[in-house]
């Protein structure tokens, strides 16, 4: 199951412990559970996801968090350069 995370600028978007219920209810049933997380990638490791999909605001610790956990990435570089070109230019791309 995939789970988008990601709420308001700085907010997930259910509580960390609906999430958390939700990743329990699905590995109960022998799924696993991977968050759409561009910006909440380090508050969702604590909720039990067995992935973080996009996770552009990961940083080295939240890496090795990761990988002592067994969590998986799947990174989305060609986004993250539009990302950050949008929280500096507002959307223009300079070439
Ligand atoms: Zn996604």
């Amino acid at each position: 199951m995939k789970v988008i995370t990601d709420g308001q600028p700085g907010e997930t978007a259910y509580p960390l412990v609906v999430i958390r219920q939700m990743v329990d209810a699905v590995h109960a049933r022998g799924f696993r559970v991977a968050a759409h997380a561009e910006r909440t990638g380090r508050q969702i490791l604590e909720t039990g996801v067995d992935s973080i999909e996009h996770g552009f605001t990961l940083d080295e610790q939240d890496l090795r968090l990761m990988a002592d956990r067994g969590v998986g990435w799947s990174p989305t570089t060609t986004c993250s350069c539009a990302t950050s070109r949008k929280r500096t230019d507002g959307w223009r791309l300079r070439t």
